[in-house]
């Protein structure tokens, strides 16, 4: 994924600045009103970053209305800075798509298999770092369980998220076909998964038919279904090791249920979590910023209370701050319980969060 700066953060500093100058000279510092929203950032930790630069960034973070951290690597320090600045601090783990050297080279048989009979292990779909296990597999699952737990073993660590909780994606985001140089209007067998022998065996026996016999696979409802009660299964497993450790479980998806489910066969709102983050990106999905409000009620709706949505904005997609100012009062006014933030959250973003309050 294209990680760029926010093209538009000069102008946003300038803004930050005004805003703090006409904070400052109210005279007072305001007291914190308790709004019930939690903002979220996802960051990969940069060990360059010295304490004193990371205990002032989540400062600012914290007075700007943000609550937790999602750390995509486990680095002690950040945490503890984060959690002494009054964040939350969670470790984001990416969970399906695992490239560790050990796996490929000892288990290369957990791997997912595509409708053409290739493997993740050694035939990747789209890039190589799309290394997808087979949900399947009882000993995919262990494995999981048990890094999981390894991880809430640590006392600093507050929290799991997960990521890539999902399949491949059978479809990409329609901005991307350009860069693949794929037409994507129908689902390919050589990014289909998982055809292994553990999928087709346990299909077949609660069917009768070995899914590799349809000749419209795409078409067949208790196919699909089969696939989303194994990602289920393996989320609600980890959410009962998080639910031990008492500590929160939640999870980076799709922008909406049904976007979730059609392409990456994700059906987020059936996992026992305690929050949800969809990744309502939508530049990727040549959409507009009032889709975020869209995509946000699609998922309260289908939801149905059962845990809070936080909306997943990336920054880079935002051309100003008032559209950055639209994005998050629409992701609010939709049902959304707050915003987590990929890219960089400079002050200029941190300004627009103070001003919406
Ligand atoms: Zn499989």
């Amino acid at each position: 994924m294209n990680k760029r700066e926010f093209i538009k953060s000069s102008v946003l500093a300038g803004m930050g600045m005004t805003v703090l100058g006409t904070a400052s000279a109210s005279g007072k510092r305001k007291k914190k009103k308790s709004t019930g929203q939690k903002h979220w950032v996802w960051e990969n930790p940069n060990k360059k970053e010295s304490d004193q630069t990371l205990q002032k960034k989540y400062e600012s973070f914290y007075d700007a209305g943000i609550r937790g951290m999602f750390f995509e690597h486990d680095s002690e320090r950040h945490f503890r800075i984060a959690k002494k600045a009054g964040l939350e601090a969670h470790r984001w783990m990416w969970t399906m798509n695992r490239g560790e050297k050990s796996l490929l080279e000892n288990h290369p048989e957990y791997y997912a298999v595509s409708r053409n009979g290739d493997s993740c292990a050694d035939k990747p779909p789209y890039v190589n770092y799309y290394r997808w296990l087979c949900p399947s597999k009882p000993e995919v699952l262990d494995y999981l369980k048990k890094d999981v737990k390894t991880i809430l073993d640590k006392d600093y660590v507050d929290g799991i998220h997960l990521d890539y909780i999902r399949y491949s994606d059978v479809i990409l985001p329609v901005t991307l076909w350009e860069n693949y140089g794929i037409d994507q209007s129908r689902e390919l067998p050589e990014y289909d998964f998982c055809y292994c022998e553990t999928c087709r065996t346990k299909y077949k026996a609660k069917t009768g038919v070995d899914p590799l016999d349809f000749e419209f696979p795409d078409q067949i409802p208790s196919w699909r279904t089969f696939r989303y009660n194994q990602i289920n299964n393996i989320v609600n497993s980890l959410a009962k090791i998080a639910n031990n450790h008492k500590k929160p479980v939640t999870a980076a998806v799709f922008p909406t249920p049904e976007i979730a489910r059609r392409i990456v066969r994700q059906d987020w709102t059936n996992w026992n979590l305690d929050g949800v983050c969809p990744m309502i990106y939508h530049g990727f999905y040549n959409e507009q910023v009032s889709w975020i409000g869209d995509a946000v009620k699609e998922g309260i709706h289908f939801l149905n209370g059962r845990f809070p949505l936080y909306a997943g904005i990336f920054i880079p997609n935002f051309k100003s701050p008032a559209e950055l100012e639209k994005g998050i009062k629409l992701a609010l006014a939709n049902g959304a319980s707050g915003i987590s933030f990929f890219g960089k959250v400079d002050e200029g973003v941190l300004a627009v969060l103070k001003k919406i309050g």
